[in-house]
């Protein structure tokens, strides 16, 4: 197609974050100029509903005025400060004591970043640390899973558990970063295996990965609630009960990655909440500001806080933060956005939405493309297959989920292909009306990605 003058520079300037540059050049870039609520328009003027939450991370939607005075007054009282050294601005402070509030688990402190990806890789140093400071220096060892999505880092990017993350780049780097069996029932169970099996399987795959390891040698386990990036992929029953037993054997922390389940995506604060998970620490990001500035942080329990204390022996100090970790605008729209989740009772509202979301989203089981439309809370996946009854992929090199993509954005709805799973992570603001549009849009989407691939 004859791109507008803007696209035709963005291709000639720009280097675009996973995307696929063969269907990219076909379609060219959307660029987006404004946002209101759950809507964004694009430079032609087009309306989407965004369904994704821009990357699963604006939960209040666009245009909050609130949000909005609160980064003008910040910027306009103090718009620069470090917390390196001794420095420290109220607004980290407040988000700190907040945080330290309304963690699913014991924190004694929280540490700030400016991303997911920098909240994981500093996760991976503080156990480094904790365990080098307690005297078993052998315990460096983090075990992840297959498909997991914990960034992009050298260190989370050696926690992700995708081929993409990996190939090229010579990752997982070192010996240090393990992965552990996929908890995807609908691929990986056998046949006729029950929920609860499976989850027993995949502990004992976890059990044997341990021992063959040394117990000795793993600091900590590492997981998202519900999987995001990897295909949205909900566990099985039982299964964190089981996995939480194996850890505990061997000394074994639980660091929980709640950079999508953070802040009440699935009908609860938390997503440890709503799986029964009880971790040692957690990884924020996205929600935090719901998305109106870069912050991600992470919680330090005290005994990972004394260690840093004990400073007696050496000469350094806990070698790691970053300039704008816990900027203070970015600090300040974490208060203020925290403020608006309570207020607006957030979690609740998704609890009370979501059967509706899952209702019309399982609906979609039944569509002649669909796999697997599974989800919880208002997140979703919908795993298109060749095959419905033998599970049969498409050839990746057909790219049906990307061009289902772009079928479903003529529709007025923006999602996203992963590999050929849709994935589904309305604003938390969404009204049921609207998840009505979103289902429609998507029906519709599906129904010419489906024209498209019996051509
Ligand atoms: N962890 C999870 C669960 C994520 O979904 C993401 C991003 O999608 C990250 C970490 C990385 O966050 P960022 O892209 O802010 O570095």
């Amino acid at each position: 197609p004859p791109f507008q003058p803007d696209q035709q520079e963005d291709i000639a300037s720009l280097v675009h974050p996973y995307t696929n540059l063969s269907t990219f050049r076909e379609s060219g870039p959307t660029i987006l100029t404004s946002g209101e609520g759950v809507y964004v328009t694009d430079s032609e003027g087009n309306r989407y509903l965004e369904g994704l939450a821009g990357l699963w991370c604006t939960a209040l939607g666009y245009g909050n005025e609130e949000l909005i005075e609160t980064a003008k007054e910040q910027l306009s009282t103090l718009s620069f400060t470090h917390l390196f050294g001794g420095k420290s601005h109220e607004p980290a402070i407040e988000l700190a004591e907040k945080l330290k509030q309304m963690a699913p688990c014991p924190v004694s402190k929280v540490f700030f970043t400016c991303s997911g990806s920098e909240a994981n890789d500093s996760q991976v140093k503080l156990a480094w640390y904790y365990n080098n400071a307690r005297g078993k220096p052998e315990k460096k060892k983090i075990i992840s899973r297959v498909k997991a999505y914990h960034g992009v880092t050298i260190a989370s990017a050696s926690l992700t558990g995708l081929p993409n993350n990996h190939l090229d780049f010579d990752l997982p780097y070192g010996d240090r970063f393990l992965h552990t069996s996929c908890p995807h029932h609908y691929r990986f169970a056998e046949a006729g295996e029950s929920e609860l099996d499976f989850s027993a399987r995949l502990a004992e795959d976890l059990d044997a990965l341990i021992n063959r390891e040394g117990p000795d040698t793993i600091a900590a386990f590492i997981a998202e609630p519900v999987m995001g990036a990897g295909g949205v992929i909900v566990p099985p029953e039982g299964y964190f009960e089981v996995i939480q037993a194996v850890l505990a054997k061997y000394d074994i922390l639980f660091i929980a990655d709640e950079v999508i389940t953070g802040f009440g995506r699935l009908g609860t604060m938390f997503g440890s909440e709503a799986l029964g998970i009880e971790p040692d620490s957690i990884s924020l990001a996205k929600a935090l500001t719901s998305a109106y500035a870069p912050l991600g942080a992470v919680t330090v329990s005290e005994p990972v806080y004394e260690a840093m204390l004990d400073e007696s022996e050496k000469i350094g100090t806990f070698g790691h933060g970053f300039t704008y970790g816990g900027h203070p605008m970015s600090a300040a729209l974490g208060v203020k956005t925290l403020e608006i989740y309570e207020r607006e009772n957030i979690a609740g509202r998704v609890a009370k939405i979501a059967p509706k979301f899952q209702a019309r989203l399982k609906a979609l089981s039944d569509h002649p493309l669909v796999g697997e439309a599974r989800g919880m809370g208002l997140i979703g996946g919908l795993e298109l297959v060749a095959d419905k009854a033998t599970k049969q992929p498409f050839d990746p090199k057909q790219f049906v989920g990307a061009k289902a993509a772009a079928l479903i954005q003529k529709e007025g709805l923006i999602i996203r292909p992963i590999g050929d799973t849709i994935g589904i992570c309305p604003p938390l603001i969404i009204t049921e009306d609207q998840i009505d549009e979103l289902f429609d849009a998507l029906h519709r989407g599906l129904d010419a990605a489906e024209e498209m691939v019996r051509r």
